[in-house]
């Protein structure tokens, strides 16, 4: 993602680190495993398509409750407030 856009925002609300924190927050985002690393079986490879960059506050409502959300139901939420 950073190099292919030179820069990393939240896939769900756009936040990016860099623009907030400055040099602190540059190149930091959350990766969130689509599909939850428990129900993955022994042998199962992580793909790139199955990660998500997050911000940490859209990473933590993703987790606060079950069940998880997915990316779009967040971004849903989100447009919905
Ligand atoms: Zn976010
Ligand atoms: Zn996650």
């Amino acid at each position: 993602m950073l190099k292919r856009f030179g820069t990393l925002a939240c896939e769900v609300c756009n936040f990016d680190f860099s623009k907030v924190y400055g040099e602190r927050g540059k190149d930091y985002i959350e990766c969130h495993h689509t599909i939850p690393v428990h129900r993955m079986k022994e042998g199962d490879k992580t793909k790139l398509s199955d990660l998500a960059l997050v911000c940490s506050n859209c990473h933590r409502m993703i987790h606060r409750k079950r069940q998880w959300l997915n990316i779009d139901e967040l971004r849903s939420i989100i447009q919905d407030q």
